[in-house]
């Protein structure tokens, strides 16, 4: 008889719950939604999801995650809400899939307007904006060209003026990796080893910090992400930082100038595959390129699609042509010879 009771009350449970589901999807209509993982900030992504649900009707959801991406998804597994992933740095989109939790996808719009240095020969990982790597020149104390190429940060004549962040931050790392790929490893670990013996003062801060550093007279020149200089130049306390410095776009004696990426990948469950794809068409689209050049300082990635007046302002270069899969895959060697000559120490 009790038993008989509970199940009459589990019914009605059951029925007032499906009852509250249906009120609750009621107002998203037939369009859908997508779930994004980012480890991009809100200020990037928002702009770029609303006019995407403006044009599709496509509800997005964000998790904005700071770290542990691959930890929550393979914890998730084949019930991971993610359609996609957002995040930066070549060497982290490797890593998802490397963790088996993406799918390819092989699109002709996504291929149209993506170059494809900047997307994975497997379909697994898309660029959307890239920036380079360059130097931060003070102007007072460095010349016009007295520093052109990668390769010329290793001349003695820069003993304790250059300033940067550690050789293990994913930005050092892929750099390092690009001249692995240009110079072969014993060439790398000799040049590591001569930046090293430039350096100022021991590695430490971020990108922003070695400008500061120049500005504070502690060394002359720095290596750092181009749209840092567009983010320093907006914040009133970091003005004077960039107002100190020019832009010089170094080049591989044999190559351009280092680029990395920001990207997406398919997640490998997406529950909303259809709509996933959509999102990556759209963020290819040179109308999302638009959004991403003024919002960020980087560099759109879409044919005929041009960055921000400022960002012009920096100069033109030519991007070295080495597919970013390449330098992913000598992310550990890197690594390896950062730690050999003591970089960090
Ligand atoms: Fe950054």
């Amino acid at each position: 008889m009790a038993s008989f009771e509970k199940n009459g009350v589990f019914k009605v449970l059951k029925y007032l719950v499906s009852v509250i589901l249906l009120i609750l999807t009621a107002g998203t209509g037939t369009a859908g939604e997508i779930n994004i993982y980012s480890y991009r900030q809100p200020f990037l992504i928002q702009p770029l999801t609303d006019a995407f649900t403006e044009e599709t009707g496509i509800k997005v959801n964000v998790a904005y995650l700071r770290k542990g991406m691959i930890e929550k998804m393979t914890a998730e597994g084949k019930r991971s809400p993610a359609d996609v992933v957002l995040t930066v740095d070549i060497s982290r989109l490797a890593a998802v899939v490397d963790a088996g939790l993406t799918q390819p996808v092989v699109n002709e719009t996504l291929n149209n307007n993506i170059p494809s240095i900047y997307r994975d020969p497997d379909n697994h990982w898309f660029g959307l904006t890239t920036r380079a790597r360059i130097i931060y020149a003070s102007k007072d104390k460095v010349a016009d060209g007295e520093v052109t190429t990668y390769k010329g940060l290793a001349d003695p004549k820069w003993k304790g003026r250059i300033c940067t962040r550690s050789g293990t931050n994913a930005y050092t790392v892929a750099l390092t990796s690009a001249i692995i790929h240009h110079h072969g490893t014993e060439k790398a670990e000799e040049w590591l080893r001569s930046v090293k013996n430039n350096l100022a003062r021991k590695p430490q801060g971020n990108d922003r910090a070695q400008v500061k550093a120049i500005w504070a007279g502690e060394c002359d020149i720095s290596i750092g992400n181009t749209y840092y200089m567009g983010k320093m130049l907006k914040d009133p306390e970091q003005k004077a930082w960039a107002d100190s410095v020019r832009i010089v776009f170094p080049e591989f004696e044999n190559g351009g100038t280092h680029v990395n990426i920001s990207g997406i990948a398919l997640a490998k469950y997406s529950p909303n595959k259809e709509n996933a794809i959509k999102l990556m068409e759209f963020l290819s689209s040179p109308d999302a390129q638009k959004i991403y050049a003024l919002a960020n300082f980087e560099y759109p990635i879409a044919p005929n699609t041009e960055p921000a007046e400022l960002v012009k302002n920096w100069g033109s270069f030519t991007p070295d042509d080495v597919n970013l899969m390449d330098l992913a895959k000598l992310r550990s060697t890197a690594l390896k010879l950062t730690e050999i000559v003591d970089f960090d120490g």
